[in-house]
């Protein structure tokens, strides 16, 4: 199988599996314990947590471990949002779930539209942020991959003094979120879209913001989320984190240019529109959507040959609704069905990408000529 799906998940990085084993085996204490073998778990999440707070330029206190990137996502938001909390179109499900459950408890929420390029609309959201209790912009798309200029994003948050959180699941690994460089106060990643285990994540907190617990019962993460740790998780974590970031100057270029290379076959095919080609975009991610083709039929087609991809946020596949992100850029509801999302990972290789290359227009034109195009 040729995977081309790590905005849905990665496998797990073979050196970051080992890195967890021992939290697997011997180191089986609940670090919270005060004899020696509790000690002994408390410095395994006392080294991934300086691992953690080294590739995010942060200190290492300022980090609460989560489940994942839907809670990190969901701590910011009821930890911090009250009375109007502004956001954008094209967040993740997660976000936008936590924003919506905000809304029937009678908060408000904006949601900030994008451009056909899907970059975020600064005038609105200027206009947007007075007398909110928190901006939440995505580092970068989990569906195009487009990247959000963050500085400018937190330049206008810091104006109207609206504390800042960015999700940056997507953008962790792929290009450098380095928070104290950063204007921004929260920060959500997730360890499986970069090698690491599923089930683990964390939210960064700028000291000074005060941030209500969601689960509360214990004192673990200087109160801010009870529960005992999960600490091979996040001994993963710290091991995947730390290692994206070591790679990142080799990795990114190398997957930006297999990224080109598909993207430049998927152009030759008439009828293609990539989506957020006009802007920034993270180096793994290719979103293409070809006239008078259904994306679920597409995808159906391509795995048959061997590829996985995806048509779009891997929480909403299932659904054969348009994707939200792709026609709040525009996209004609027609068009939008027959996207297809391309990601890559560390263990893309080129004579991959070339197969992909090869098969696409033929699989494409078979999708197209297909009179009944749902699978069943
Ligand atoms: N935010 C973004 C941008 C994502 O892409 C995802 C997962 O797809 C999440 C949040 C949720 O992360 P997790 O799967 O760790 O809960």
């Amino acid at each position: 199988m040729i995977y081309l799906d790590a905005n849905a998940t990665t496998p797990l990085d073979p050196a970051v599996m080992a890195a967890m084993l021992p939290a697997l085996g011997e180191v089986f204490a609940n670090p919270s314990s005060v004899h020696k073998a509790g000690q002994d778990a408390r410095a395994l999440l006392d080294r991934a947590r300086e691992q953690c707070g080294a590739a995010l330029d942060c200190d290492p206190r300022e980090i609460v471990f989560t489940s994942g990137g839907t809670e990190a996502d969901a701590l910011a938001v009821r930890g911090l949002g009250r009375r109007k909390v502004v956001t954008t179109a094209v967040e993740h499900p997660a976000l936008l779930g936590a924003c919506a459950e905000l809304e029937r408890a009678g908060a408000g929420v904006i949601r900030v539209p994008v451009d056909r390029a899907g970059q975020l609309d600064l005038a609105a959201l200027d206009a947007a942020l007075p007398g909110a209790d928190l901006c939440s912009a995505m580092a970068a798309n989990n569906e195009t991959g487009v990247v959000f200029p963050l500085s400018r994003i937190g330049e206008l948050c810091r104006k109207h003094r609206v504390p800042f959180h960015t999700d940056a699941v997507q953008a962790a690994g792929k290009m450098p979120v380095r928070v104290r460089e950063l204007p921004i106060d929260l920060l959500s990643c997730s360890a499986h879209k970069i090698g690491g285990p599923k089930g683990a994540g964390l939210l960064w907190v700028r000291r000074g913001i005060q941030l209500a617990p969601v689960q509360v019962g214990g004192h673990q993460e200087r109160g801010r989320r009870a529960g005992t740790e999960n600490v091979a998780g996040i001994v993963g974590l710290g091991e995947a984190l730390s290692r994206a970031a070591a790679s990142l100057s080799t990795e990114a270029p190398r997957l930006a240019a297999l990224r080109d290379r598909l993207e430049a076959a998927a152009r030759q095919i008439p009828g293609s529109r990539v989506a957020g080609s006009g802007t920034e975009r993270v180096c793994n991610t290719l979103n293409v959507a070809f006239e008078g083709c259904d994306g679920e039929t597409l995808l159906v087609a391509l795995d048959l040959a061997g590829v996985a991809v995806s048509t779009g946020s891997a929480c909403s596949s299932g659904s054969l609704e348009p994707s939200p992100v792709l026609l709040a850029m525009g996209h004609p509801p027609a068009l939008a069905r027959g996207a297809v999302r391309f990601s890559l990972w560390r263990g893309t290789r080129t004579e991959e990408i070339e197969e992909v290359c090869r098969l696409l227009p033929e699989v494409v034109a078979r999708t197209r000529s297909r009179p009944d195009r749902r699978p069943r």
